[in-house]
């Protein structure tokens, strides 16, 4: 072989191969959706079809890396369902995903696009990496082998992949650069969450968060919490955290705790955001570590969950309020920033002990209303500005918590057990028209 040629690597330490896990997120969104088939009385030969993954692809990701070596990479996308529109979804990097957790959250992309009324099925994606390890020019080569292994698989009209967790608009514009290289075509369309310059949508970044902070403010509304005594605490100071403290504070909350992976800072008086967040900028990971102030008090992540506060916001991991701490928390409700935080053990102690639960499904479908958007604009060669964007990002977030609100309180039943209901109702006639067969037995 010669020098300049890549060579194998001899270790595999980037690689991460181990056995499937299982996810509590796939686990969760079955029962959700059985409960909600048992309820519609829906066939079950229909809900095998809306269940059961349309298409699941599995790729190998060949990546030269900086010292010249190579290292394969398993990569995912799960197609879950089509029967509204081309499957959308992000995908991560992360060393946790396999082929369950992408099934998982593949599913809630379907059920959260059904819920909003957009016209799209669901999918998902995920590579098997610790991203933290790869220099920027590494993350670049991965991106383009992800994209060209899923380029045959993928289309403005097929299947529209998006940022996740530890990707962001400068992946999406390297995913957009090689789909175009590979497949000859300009096609902005194809993923969404691209940097402006790459036919991006403004408000786009800001979106997810925007709408948790929404959505937060409404149920504080409906339960009588007027926003300028509403004491907050956010679990996860990302994409999703950040700015949904940036809209609650603006809205006259208080926001008494926030973490990250880190650590957390706490102080019930309130804490100051902007000083936490000149520390944040500042900081070489931009992480709330080192804070010194007497305004803040340390908290753990896992205190954080138990806190006395109007509205909890859990916008970090999945499985954060289990059926072992759901007893032991005090928040009056919890809004779903992160996909799966709770879990369906949790679910029954929170609505027994009154603690209100406003669904991921609902809660964090900010981005992917914008990711409508911004794929709209694309398809349309369009340039909506940030005021435009966000006001039908509020009415559609907005329609959608009322259309939540109504069922729940027309059935008894919780918001996410009315979320479901109302997403796989709408499916379901997709898929019964589609199949000629009768929704119901
Ligand atoms: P991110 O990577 O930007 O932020 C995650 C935050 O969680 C960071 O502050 C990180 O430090 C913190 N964190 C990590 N491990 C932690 C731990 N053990 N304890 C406490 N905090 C921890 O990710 P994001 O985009 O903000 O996504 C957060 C969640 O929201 C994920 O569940 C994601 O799937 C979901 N979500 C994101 C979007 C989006 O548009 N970004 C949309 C819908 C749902």
């Amino acid at each position: 072989m010669q020098e300049t040629q890549p060579r194998i690597s001899e270790t595999t330490t980037l690689i991460v191969e181990r056995e499937s896990q299982g996810s509590h997120l796939l686990r969760d969104a079955t029962a959700h959706v059985r409960a909600a088939a048992k309820r519609l009385g829906l066939d079950d030969g229909l809900l095998q079809v809306i269940e059961t993954p349309e298409r699941e692809i599995n790729v190998a990701l060949p990546v030269e890396m900086d010292d010249g070596t190579i290292h394969v990479f398993k990569g995912y996308r799960v197609q879950h369902s089509r029967l509204l529109g081309p499957a959308k979804g992000g995908f991560r990097y992360h060393p946790d995903v396999d082929i369950d957790e992408v099934r998982g959250l593949a599913s809630l992309m379907t059920w959260k696009c059904s819920l909003l009324n957009l016209p799209y099925g669901g999918a998902k994606g995920g590579v098997s990496v610790d991203p933290t390890r790869l220099s920027t020019s590494e993350q670049a080569r991965l991106t383009r082998a992800y994209a060209a292994a899923l380029a045959p698989f993928i289309g403005s009209r097929v299947d529209v992949p998006a940022p996740d967790v530890n990707t962001n608009d400068k992946t999406m514009g390297w995913f957009l650069d090689e789909y175009e290289r590979v497949t000859g075509t300009y096609d902005p369309a194809v993923v969404t969450g691209k940097p402006i310059a790459l036919g991006g949508s403004e408000g786009r970044g800001e979106s997810t968060g925007r709408g948790v902070a929404l959505t937060a403010k409404l149920m504080l509304a409906r339960v009588g919490i007027p926003l300028d005594e509403a004491r907050i605490v956010v679990q996860g100071y990302g994409k999703v955290g950040f700015d949904a403290v940036r809209f609650l504070e603006e809205a006259g909350c208080k926001i008494v705790a926030i973490s990250d992976v880190s650590g957390g800072l706490y102080n019930p008086d309130g804490l100051d955001i902007a000083r936490i967040n000149e520390h944040v900028a500042n900081h070489p990971k931009r992480l709330l570590e080192g804070y010194i102030g007497e305004d803040a008090e340390p908290i753990s992540n896992a205190d954080i969950l138990l806190l006395n506060c109007d509205a909890l916001i859990p916008a970090a991991l999945e499985g954060q309020i289990t059926g072992a701490n759901a007893a032991f928390v005090r928040a009056r409700i919890i809004v779903e920033g992160a996909n799966g935080p709770t879990t369906s053990e949790a679910d029954p102690i929170l609505a027994s002990r009154g603690v209100l639960v406003v669904p991921d499904i609902l809660a964090n479908a900010g981005g992917v209303v914008v990711s409508y958007f911004e794929w709209l604009q694309g398809l349309q060669g369009q340039r909506w500005t940030l005021a435009d964007v966000r006001e039908r990002l509020d009415t559609m977030m907005t329609d959608a918590f009322n259309t939540v609100v109504v069922r729940a309180d027309a059935e008894g039943i919780t918001l996410r057990q009315a979320a479901f209901l109302i997403a796989l109702e709408r499916v379901a006639i997709a898929a019964q028209l589609r199949w000629h067969v009768a929704a119901r037995s």
